[in-house]
């Protein structure tokens, strides 16, 4: 069975032990060849892919001649800057023979967890897609402190994941996958194809080490798992030792599914209403409040008057003309632009604020309208 078709928009994380020969420190250049084709054959198939990539402090290690086997914080980072332009140019080169061009993208949590970061570095990455590229993303490692840093990619390719709104993350690593218990230490361990839901008994059966390359063992797979379902995205961890990992996954190789929890609609509009702070309202005219409870976007010109400080993607209450709020959004314009088009028909919208503008205020995905006092999720 072919465990990826259901997904378009991928995230898939590759770990330092797949990408760097554990004995000698060198780049296995075969197998990422192999992963190469792979991820061309999918592109051409019209999946969307962002790589995850470790790997940096494995390669810079050789390249510094740092050989301890655990690396004080100060050579870990050194390690982790000069082995990051050796792991760039190996991807961009594998994929340049395919025709496909990479970009590097650095990441620290707080880029993913600071809106205007996280709203910037989602624009890049959707850039990039739309042109065509595929973006290779890493933690900042050598700026990022012990306080401040992931640490793992396991996790950081999870928060990767939902911020493009991928449809599956496939955490590539050394293992084909969950098992009841670590298998290296009960004979009895069995493997799981398929887990529904992550309880607890699921993420006391991912104890166990992490191998000596990697930092994440299956805890942190696992929590990368709840992150990824959460928000709706499905998690697969498989086996990637082997050369093609990917087209293996295609032709049936045994890996473990996580399923979403609920979908990628109910997970934002769910994050809507429960976590965000309003920033401000709209108040709208009976035609638009009658649209958005019939499911549209909200339209510069059913805005009567706007409140509040805002920036793109801040969350903002709607309002009727009596003044009840009958929806809570993210705002597609920051305050002073939707000063300028409110009340405007929308093909006004693109004169006064240029080209590439979207038309919505609140686009409908963006947004949850609430029925009485409860939010239809829906
Ligand atoms: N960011 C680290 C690196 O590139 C890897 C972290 C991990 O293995 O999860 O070397």
């Amino acid at each position: 069975m072919n465990a990826l078709a259901p997904y378009r928009r991928l995230t898939i994380k590759i770990g330092s032990a797949l990408l760097v020969d554990g004995k000698t420190g060198k780049l296995r250049a075969e197998w990422l060849r192999s992963l190469a084709a792979d991820l061309a054959a999918l592109k051409a198939q019209g999946c969307s892919l962002v790589i995850v990539s470790s790997g940096a402090i494995a390669l810079g290690r050789r390249l510094l001649n740092l050989d301890a086997r655990t690396l004080p914080l100060d050579q870990s980072q050194a390690a982790a800057s000069a082995g990051q332009i050796a792991l760039s140019q190996a991807w961009a080169e594998s994929l340049a023979e395919h025709g496909i061009v990479t970009g590097q993208i650095l990441l620290t949590p707080n880029i993913t967890e600071e809106r205007r970061y996280f709203l910037n570095a989602r624009t890049t990455i959707s850039t990039l897609l739309g042109l065509g590229a595929i973006p290779i993303i890493n933690e900042n490692d050598s700026v990022a402190t012990t306080e401040i840093r992931y640490g793992d990619n396991d996790r950081l390719s999870a928060r990767v994941a939902t911020m493009i709104e991928a449809d599956c993350l496939i955490l590539l690593s050394d293992v084909d996958g969950l098992y009841t218990a670590p298998p290296a230490r009960d004979p009895d361990a069995r493997h799981l194809p398929h887990v529904a839901a992550i309880t607890p008994e699921i993420e006391a059966m991912a104890g166990g080490a992490a191998s000596h390359l990697s930092r994440g063992g299956m805890t942190t797979k696992v929590e990368a798992g709840k992150i990824a379902t959460q928000a709706g995205t499905a998690l697969i961890i498989a086996k990637g030792t082997e050369t093609h990992p990917l087209r293996a996954l295609t032709e049936g190789a045994r890996h473990t599914l996580f399923a979403p929890a609920e979908s990628r609609a109910q997970a934002r509009k769910r994050w809507i209403m429960g976590t965000l702070e309003l920033s401000g309202n709209l108040h709208v005219d009976a035609g638009a409040a009658r649209a958005l409870l019939s499911g549209k976007s909200l339209l510069p010109i059913g805005v009567t008057r706007i409140s509040g400080e805002f920036e793109r993607g801040d969350a903002v209450a709607i309002l009727d003309p009596d003044g009840r709020e009958i929806a809570r959004g993210l705002a597609g314009l920051g305050r002073e632009e939707a000063d300028i088009v409110k009340g405007k028909n929308s093909t006004l919208v693109t004169e006064l604020l240029g080209l590439g503008t979207r038309s919505e205020l609140v686009h409908r995905d963006n947004m949850v309208v609430l029925m009485g006092m409860e939010a239809k999720v829906s």
